[in-house]
C-alpha cells in the first residue's frame, strides 16, 4: 500500500537530538508504544498531555498509513506500592481501586476526544513475560538475583544514558541513588522485589515477589509489538530512568541493537505558571475540569495551542479563548443543522496535515484552521474545515452521556430559553423536596418532554437539552 501522503512525517527523535524524517519499519504495520497510568487516582490535567498528544500522532500515522496498519498500545501500571498504599488507607481492594481508577481515565481521556489505543495491557496480566525476561537477563549475566530480588547490572551495558545524554559515573556523583546492600553497584536498579504477606507478589524463581516498574513496560511491548518497534513516549519526566532502563533491559534480554526507533517526550504542563502541585493548591484532575462545565474539546484545544516540546501553562485565559473559538467554529457549523445534514464527507487540509507532519506542529495547524474558516466561501469548503478539525481530534462529539459536549453549551447559547427552563425545573424540584409534592415536577418534565425537549436529573443538577424531535419553536409555548 502507498502512504497517502505527499510530505514525509518528521520527528524529533530524543535519542538522536534531532528532527528526523519517520520512515517506519514496515509501512503497512506501524508499531507505536506510550508509557500509561498507574491507576490509583483520577488523572490530574498533566497526565492529560501524553495523551491527548499521542492521540493526535496516532490519528496523523492513521490518515497516512491507514486505519489498519497503525498498532497504538498504552500499558496500565496496576501494581505499584502507590495503589498499596491507597488499598492500605481507603481499606478497598487493589482489584477494586485499579478497576475503577481505569474505568475513570478512559471516560475522562473519551471526553478529551482520545481514541482508544489498539491495545491497553495491563502490568498484572503479564507477570509471566517479566518473569521469563529477567531470567534471560540472569543468564546472559546483565542482572542477578539478591536477597529476594533481582537487580539490572547497569555496568553490563554499555550504551546506559545514551538516550538521556548522561554518564554513569556523573550520574553517581551527583545523583541520589539509592545505596542498597543486595546491590553490585548503586546504579543497579530493580526488576524484581520481595513482598511481604499483605502485598501482592507472585511466585519466582527468587520468591514471592512484585516486578518493578521499568521491566514491565520492556515485557508489555514486546509481546504486543515485538523486539523492536517505530515508536516510543511518553512524557519527559519518563526519559530518565524509566527508559533508559526500559532500553537497557529490551536490548540486554533480545540482543537487539535498538528497543524503539524514535523516541518522542512531550514536555511537562503546569498551572499559572507554576509547578501543579496538592500544597500549592492549584492542582486539579480532567474530572474537575469536566464538572464545572469546560467541554472536553475546549481542554483539547488549549493543549494543542502548545507545541507538545515546550513547556505549557494551563491559565484562565487560554480556556476562554479556545472555548470563544470553538464556540465560533462550531456555531458556523451547526447553525442550520449543517454539520449533520449538508455537509458531507470533506477532506482534511493539506495545510492542516503538513503542519502536523512537522513534528506535530499543532500551533501551526490552529493558525491555517482559523485560515482556513475566515476564507470558507462554500459548504464544501466548510467540510474541509470540518474535516480538518476531526483530523485534530476536535469538532467530534465524543462521550455525549458523561458530560455537557461543546454541542450543547453551543445550543444553549443560540436558545437561552434552555437555561430557564432548566431553572424553572431546578426551583420547581427544590420545592418539591421540602413538600414531597412532585406533582408540578411531573407536569413539567411530561411538558417539556412533549415538546421535544431531553431532560437530564441527577443529584448533580438539572439540564433541558434539544432532544431528537427540537423545534425552536416549541419553546415559545413553554415560557
Ligand atoms: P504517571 O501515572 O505519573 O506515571 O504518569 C502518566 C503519564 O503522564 C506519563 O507519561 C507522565 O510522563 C505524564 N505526566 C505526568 N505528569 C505530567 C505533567 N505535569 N505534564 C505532562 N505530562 C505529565
Ligand atoms: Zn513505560
Amino acid at each position: 500500500m502507498t502512504p497517502n501522503q505527499t510530505t514525509g512525517i518528521k520527528l524529533y527523535n530524543t535519542k538522536t537530538r534531532k528532527k528526523e524524517v519517520f520512515t517506519p519499519f514496515k509501512a503497512d504495520d506501524v508499531r507505536m508504544y506510550v508509557c500509561g497510568p498507574t491507576v490509583y487516582d483520577r488523572a490530574h490535567i498533566g497526565n492529560a498531555r501524553p495523551v491527548i498528544v499521542f492521540d493526535t500522532l496516532y490519528r496523523l500515522l492513521r490518515h497516512v498509513y491507514g486505519q489498519e496498519q497503525v498498532t497504538y498500545v498504552r500499558n496500565f501500571t496496576d501494581v505499584d506500592d502507590k495503589i498499596n498504599a491507597k488499598a492500605a488507607e481507603t481499606g478497598r481492594t487493589i482489584g477494586e481501586i485499579t478497576e475503577e481508577t481505569i474505568a475513570w481515565y478512559l471516560e475522562d481521556m473519551a471526553a478529551v476526544g482520545a481514541l482508544e489505543p489498539d491495545h491497553m495491557p495491563r502490568a498484572t496480566g503479564y507477570i509471566g513475560e517479566m518473569i521469563a525476561m529477567i531470567e534471560t537477563l540472569i543468564e546472559k549475566g546483565h542482572a542477578y538475583a539478591a536477597e529476594g530480588h533481582a537487580l539490572f547490572r547497569v555496568r553490563s551495558y554499555e550504551a546506559y544514558g545514551a538516550l538521556s545524554g548522561r554518564d554513569v559515573d556523573d550520574m553517581i556523583a551527583g545523583a541520589r541513588v539509592e545505596v542498597a546492600p543486595y546491590k553490585e553497584d548503586p546504579m543497579d536498579f530493580v526488576l524484581w522485589k520481595p513482598s511481604s504477606a499483605d502485598q501482592p507478589g507472585w511466585d519466582s524463581p527468587w520468591g514471592r515477589g512484585r516486578p518493578g516498574w521499568h521491566i514491565e513496560c520492556s515485557a508489555m511491548a514486546k509481546a504486543l509489538l515485538g523486539e523492536t518497534f517505530d515508536i516510543h513516549g511518553g512524557g519527559l519526566d519518563l526519559q530518565f530512568p524509566h527508559h533508559e532502563d526500559e532500553i537497557a533491559q529490551s536490548c540486554c534480554a533480545n540482543g537487539t541493537s535498538e528497543m524503539a526507533r524514535f523516541w518522542m517526550h512531550n514536555e511537562m504542563l503546569q498551572v499559572e505558571g507554576k509547578k501543579m502541585s496538592k500544597s500549592l493548591g492549584n492542582f486539579f484532575t480532567v474530572r474537575d475540569l469536566l464538572a464545572q462545565g469546560v467541554p472536553g474539546e475546549v481542554i483539547r484545544f488549549v493543549f494543542l495551542s502548545t507545541h507538545y516540546r515546550k513547556p505549557m501553562d494551563w491559565t484562565e485565559k487560554k480556556r476562554e479563548e479556545a472555548e470563544k473559538t470553538l464556540r465560533k467554529w462550531t456555531l458556523a457549523l451547526t447553525s442550520d443543522g449543517l454539520i449533520n445534514k449538508r455537509l458531507g464527507d470533506g477532506a482534511a487540509d493539506q495545510g492542516v496535515i503538513d503542519a502536523i507532519s512537522d513534528d506535530l506542529n499543532t500551533p501551526l495547524a490552529i493558525a491555517r484552521l482559523h485560515e482556513l474558516f475566515k476564507s470558507a466561501e462554500t459548504d464544501s469548503d466548510l467540510a474541509n474545515f470540518k474535516a480538518s478539525l476531526v483530523l485534530l481530534g476536535l469538532g467530534e462529539r465524543v462521550n455525549l452521556g458523561a458530560s455537557k459536549t461543546f454541542s450543547d453549551i453551543v445550543v444553549k447559547a443560540q436558545f437561552p430559553e434552555l437555561q430557564t427552563l432548566s431553572d424553572n425545573l431546578a426551583v420547581a424540584r427544590d420545592e418539591a423536596m421540602k413538600t414531597k409534592d412532585f406533582s408540578e415536577v411531573d407536569r413539567l418534565k411530561a411538558a417539556y418532554i412533549e415538546a421535544g425537549l431531553e431532560v437530564r436529573m441527577s443529584k448533580a443538577g438539572v439540564d433541558v437539552l434539544r432532544g431528537e424531535s427540537f423545534d425552536a419553536a416549541k419553546l415559545e409555548g413553554l415560557l
